[in-house]
């Protein structure tokens, strides 16, 4: 069985069984605080969980994509060195929204795997959860029960809070859990020692293939549990590891998921995947970040230096560097597999086909410049290492190239290792436990519970048609941080306050009560679905009720640009191509900026092509076209634009403006008048095929003309009101040319002429020809006059001091022969006079210059110089 037919009956199954197929969520999450990437099934369902949301149907089936690097579930560092843990998955799952619970989930879960997929019932184990006394929770009995009545009892084990109690993360929904693990050891080994001595004991061929998770409780910040308003199955299983069993081979890595990319990689890197451990860890561990990198990118996560950007980063960074180190790969070759990988997965994840390009142009200058790094990192490492005492390289050395470099320490190991040189590693550790404490206490939030004033399932966004309304408040919390202090978080029952979101900022306002107690809405931001509105402080009477009123300048502005920002992306396809896709935008109040796919530098022309478009658009007036709440189905039926890796609804809502069409939760003008007008302030590249835009609108703009005719009324004023400024300054330019060449070759005739008195001026002194002269002219002038001056005569010894722009400046020069016979350095010289003139400087033997801040010193120098030739 392919894995394709396993994926698509899997859910023919559940489907089979009432439950609707969804779409796997992005893997990267934007609008979840305490989650940066999807890591189960269940993360795109938790506010049905919670409640705080209606879940589209009761039961549903999907293949999710998830990525397990961070945070609560991070395996990043098991992968490639087992077989069986990957960054990037699949999880199957089937879910009840407080539907049917453990029974339905028991029973068919055994019937999938055992009748549907006819696995062997003698290799499977399941467990329970035998409770814990910290949570005051008694064993799942009813589990046990349910599974003793199709599984013989010794297949049964007890499992810990550990193993069988399934949470997403130190806060939010979770729940005691079953799990099914398979023995797939040969016969032999089985007969040895039993499977069920091997359950959850890490054992490469005994694991866990299925998760049924039996959601009834919320864990709260203070890490007590409280009851969900209902029970919920989230079931997980690990695709890659279901082929493994289905296929009949030993490792995740020897399925049909794997093995397109594993021939790729052996014929690119001539290496042989299955003779030796190093480079089969190797193998494997590019084989599978590259999953996780092209599935990101193509989500919309670019690599950088932050957040979610910079966990893509450093898993692409790990693949190059096992590339580097046992496949002796020192040019870029992981772009090459995303053909491969396309090929493979589009049919079950199409994005992966269309954003192709994207994705190999992004890995393949990410290659390039950490390659550069490694080569710089190399050259370093050998500095430090001809610098290190006794054949040893300190932590703090280490974590400097590390850190400052970006290079990998376990290279730094394996490098010094190799060369018999010794590692500080705890040293190394130390520094980088300090380092992480230090940007924990800068980022660190600590955010409060719910004090929840009145049960609401949904908070209305009532903003697109009002500016203020009547709200209460729903619930609120505290949250503190070391950036922004002491904060509280504030819902609604509705609110006109548009949430950050779709790259528009959030709304800024006020929310006041009867009694005029005013509360400053200083952001609001989406946190699932709760509006979440940023308040300083609480108003007095919490429970009372409060016109809630949004700062209109802010976003009228706001919404101009957003607007803006769609005329800009219909033109930029519309004089660029189709090619080009949005990749980022960011809507502001002042300014819009606006990231989209594109291989080159676009020309000015173009980029006056573009500005054209969109003021024509908002010459024109298109008035708004708005729909809401239509089937996702019908807006891209009617022409609608989605975005890549944008989580949409069954319904959406479309915003169109004559013939631009996109789907976008954003607020936007009435007419594309009320832009007024539409300026492209830069364009910049981001990204290997990723260029920006910035631009401003509405009272910007109007600003940008208003400042650019003041400079131009200034320009006119002092040109003493030309007629034609230009012309006036072209005249001035020519002007001054003429005027700089009449001072050239003056200066020159001056120093043909200077040269002559100097050199009158020569004495005898010891047998030098002895000249110290004050010469106030430029340095380059002197610098030329003593080089004239000593070419045609010998055992020259000549000190020039010069004032220049408020400094000091010495010149020495000295006839080679002289210096030598001599023992004089002019060096030395300058370096000792400089003292006189408080500065320093250097040079050669035969000519040194110094400079220094004290003119007033300059007669001392003179004097003091013809002690050198005495
Ligand atoms: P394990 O103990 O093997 O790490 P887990 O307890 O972390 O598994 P769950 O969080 O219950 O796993 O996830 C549900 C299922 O997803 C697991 O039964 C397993 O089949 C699969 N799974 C979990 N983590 C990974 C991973 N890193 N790579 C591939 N599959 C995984
Ligand atoms: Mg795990």
């Amino acid at each position: 069985m392919t894995s394709q037919e396993i994926r698509k009956r899997f859910l023919a199954f559940f489907e089979e069984r009432q439950h609707t197929i969804v779409p796997s969520a992005p893997m990267v999450i934007k609008d979840d605080p305490t989650l940066m990437f999807t890591n189960a099934g269940m993360n795109q369902f938790k506010e049905y969980f919670l409640g705080n949301r209606k879940p589209v149907a009761l039961r549903v089936t999907d293949s999710q994509k998830c990525l397990r690097v961070s945070g609560k579930h991070n395996d990043l560092e098991e992968v490639g060195k087992d077989t069986y843990h990957h960054t990037m998955f699949e999880m199957l799952g089937n879910w009840s929204f407080g539907d049917y619970f453990k029974k339905e989930a028991i029973a068919w879960a055994w019937e999938l795997l055992t009748e549907e997929f006819k696995i062997d019932k003698d290799r499977l184990y399941v467990t329970y959860f035998e409770g814990s006394s910290d949570d005051g929770l008694r064993e799942d009995a009813e589990a046990y029960k349910l599974w003793a009545g199709i599984v013989p009892e010794e297949r049964i084990i007890p499992g810990s809070k550990k193993d069988n109690f399934w949470e997403m993360g130190d806060q939010g929904p979770c729940g005691p859990c079953s799990e099914i693990h398979i023995d797939i050891r040969t016969e032999e080994e089985r007969d040895r020692i039993p499977g069920r001595e091997l359950v959850n004991k890490d054992h490469p061929q005994v694991v866990e293939i299925w998760n049924l998770v039996f959601m009834e409780f919320n864990r709260k910040a203070d890490g007590s549990l409280e009851k969900l308003p209902a029970k919920h199955v989230d079931t997980g299983m690990g695709f890659e590891r279901l082929c493994m069993v289905l296929q009949g081979v030993r490792s995740n890595y020897d399925t049909d998921v794997f093995t397109p990319l594993i021939r790729e990689i052996e014929a690119i890197t001539n290496s042989r995947y299955g003779k030796e451990e190093k480079t089969d860890i190797a193998v494997r561990v590019i084989a599978d970040h590259v999953r996780a990198v092209a599935f990101a990118i193509a989500d919309g996560q670019l690599p950088s230096n932050t957040g979610a950007g910079y966990v893509i980063r450093r898993i692409l960074r790990r693949a190059i560097r096992y590339g580097f180190t046992f496949l002796n790969q020192k040019e870029p070759f992981i772009y090459k597999l995303v053909d491969t990988l396309s090929n493979q997965m589009h049919q079950a994840f199409p994005e992966i086909k269309s954003q192709k390009n994207l994705v190999v142009n992004v890995i393949k200058e990410e290659e390039q410049s950490f390659l550069k790094t490694l080569d710089q990192g190399l050259v370093l490492l050998e500095t430090i290492i001809s610098a290190a005492k006794d054949n040893h390289v300190s932590g703090a050395k280490a974590f400097e190239l590390y850190d400052t470099y970006g290079f990998p320490i376990d290279l730094t190991a394996l490098i010094l290792s190799e060369k018999g040189y010794g590692l500080d590693q705890e040293g190394f550790e130390k520094e980088l436990q300090k380092q992480k404490e230090r940007s924990r206490a800068a980022t660190s939030v600590t955010t409060g519970d719910w004090v929840v004033l009145a049960e609401d399932a949904e908070e209305e966004f009532v903003g697109y048609d009002m500016l203020d309304t009547r709200v209460k408040i729903t619930r609120y919390r505290a949250v503190s941080s070391k950036k922004d202090g002491e904060m509280y978080q504030v819902v609604f029952n509705l609110t006109p306050f548009y949430p950050e979101g779709g790259g528009q900022v959030g709304d800024k306002g006020y929310i006041e009560s009867a009694d005029g107690d005013v509360a400053y809405i200083i952001d609001t931001k989406k946190e699932n679905n709760l509006i979440v509105h940023f308040a300083k402080s609480l108003p007095r009477n919490i429970e009372g009720s409060f016109k809630a009123v949004v700062d209109k300048n802010q976003r009228r502005r706001t919404s101009a640009n957003h607007s803006a920002t769609h005329l800009l992306h219909q033109a930029l396809r519309k004089v660029l191509g189709d090619h080009v896709e949005q990749k980022g935008s960011m809507v502001h109040n002042d300014h819009l900026r606006f990231d989209f796919s594109h291989f080159s530098k676009v020309s000015p022309e173009e980029l006056q092509a573009v500005e054209d478009f969109v003021n024509a658009r908002i010459r024109e007036q298109l008035p708004l076209e708005e729909k809401r709440n239509i089937p996702y189905h019908q807006a891209i039926e009617e022409g609608a634009m989605a975005l890549f890796g944008e989580k949409y609804g069954d319904t959406v809502r479309s915003i169109r403006f004559g013939e631009s069409m996109e789907l976008c939760g954003g607020t936007h003008v009435q007419n594309t008048a009320d832009i007024w007008h539409f300026i492209i302030t830069g364009e910049s590249a981001v990204a290997a095929g990723i260029r920006r835009i910035e631009a401003i609108t509405l009272d910007a703009a109007k600003e940008y003309f208003t400042s650019q005719s003041d400079t131009f009324r200034e320009v006119k004023t002092v040109l003493k009101n030309a007629k034609d400024p230009v012309k006036a300054i072209v005249a001035l330019q020519e002007e001054n040319n003429t005027l700089k060449k009449q001072v050239d070759s003056l200066l020159k005739a001056k120093a043909k002429n200077l040269k002559g008195e100097l050199m009158a001026k020569l004495e005898e002194v010891n047998g030098a020809r002895f000249l110290a002269a004050r010469v106030d002219l430029d340095p380059s002038v002197v610098k030329d006059l003593a080089f004239d001056m000593g070419k045609g005569l010998k055992n020259l010894f000549v000190l020039f001091a010069a004032e220049h722009e408020g400094k000091a400046l010495l010149t020495c020069y000295i006839s080679k022969e002289l210096a030598e016979e001599k023992s004089l350095n002019a060096g030395q010289v300058v370096r000792e006079l400089g003292k006189l003139i408080q500065g320093g400087g250097g040079g050669q033997a035969f000519f040194a210059t110094a400079g220094g801040k004290n003119p007033g010193g300059i007669p001392q120098v003179l004097e003091k110089a013809r002690e050198f030739v005495k």
